[in-house]
């Protein structure tokens, strides 16, 4: 589908209306690109997630961008990964979901994504690759008010995986 590509980069140069935000629950920054996103949109955005009180697993929550070329951060926690048998791959369709949902509501039409729990939370790149861009297809069959979503990858071992999945989507 042409409305989603990959891409190799810095999710915190992305000039898009929204970028997703890999975080944890308490929503008050960590390492990987949630660090990154913290220390590039500086400390406003520390102050204004304070106020959001958290976020469960598989949801999503709203920030402005502050001093990032994105307008919005949409945060959400991915699943840790504990074997497949705790609900992960579950949880993390409801990621990519929550936040496209988020998205929408907040008028946006270009949303880039990174590797939602393949970094420190170890869920497996292949299984990840394949539900993230399930997910996001089946979304944007549904909602023509998003125009392009972008996978942002940092490396590109993650970037082969999920240009594979995109591939067979067909
Ligand atoms: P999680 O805790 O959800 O596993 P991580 O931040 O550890 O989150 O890793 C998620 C993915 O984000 C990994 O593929 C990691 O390489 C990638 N990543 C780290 N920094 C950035 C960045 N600045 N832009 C895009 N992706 C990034």
């Amino acid at each position: 589908m042409s409305r989603i590509e990959i891409i190799q980069g810095d999710i915190t140069e992305s000039t898009v209306d929204a970028i997703v935000n890999a975080a944890n629950c308490s929503l008050l920054g960590g390492g990987g690109v949630d660090g990154a996103i913290h220390r590039a949109a500086g400390p406003e955005l520390l102050a204004e997630c304070r106020t959001l009180h958290g976020c469960e697993t598989g949801r999503a929550k709203i920030t402005k961008g502050y001093r990032l070329p994105a307008k919005f951060v949409i945060h959400t926690p991915g699943p840790v990964w504990h074997g497949g048998n705790t609900g992960e791959e579950a949880l993390l369709a409801s990621c990519y979901r929550s936040c496209l949902e988020l998205a929408s509501e907040n008028g946006c039409r270009t949303v880039d994504f990174p590797s939602i729990s393949t970094g420190v939370y170890h869920f497996p790149l292949e299984k990840a690759s394949k539900i993230a861009i399930g997910t996001i297809a089946d979304y944007l069959n549904t909602h023509p008010e998003i125009e392009r979503v972008r996978m942002v990858c940092f490396d590109v071992r993650t970037e082969r995986f999920y240009r594979d999945a995109l591939a067979e989507l067909g």
